[in-house]
């Protein structure tokens, strides 16, 4: 069985564990009370953005380009 994160508390769970999922850019979010659900559907762009996006700038890949 698959781990989701919750991405308002970071709490992990299991998916038949959730109280409650919600589908945010073509990504689903799991959560372990409605109350993380709630909060999340109210700024889901500040708790989708910070679990899964890497940084920019520090792609992988991009430090063998060391051309003179
Ligand atoms: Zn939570």
């Amino acid at each position: 069985m698959a781990t989701h994160i919750d991405p308002v508390c970071g709490i992990q769970l299991e998916g038949h564990d959730a109280a409650g999922l919600s589908e945010y850019q073509g990504t689903t979010y799991y959560f372990h009370t409605e109350d993380c659900l709630r909060t999340f559907n109210q700024h889901p762009e500040q708790y989708a953005g910070s679990a899964d996006q890497e940084q920019p700038g520090d792609a992988p890949g991009r430090k063998n380009n060391d051309s003179r």
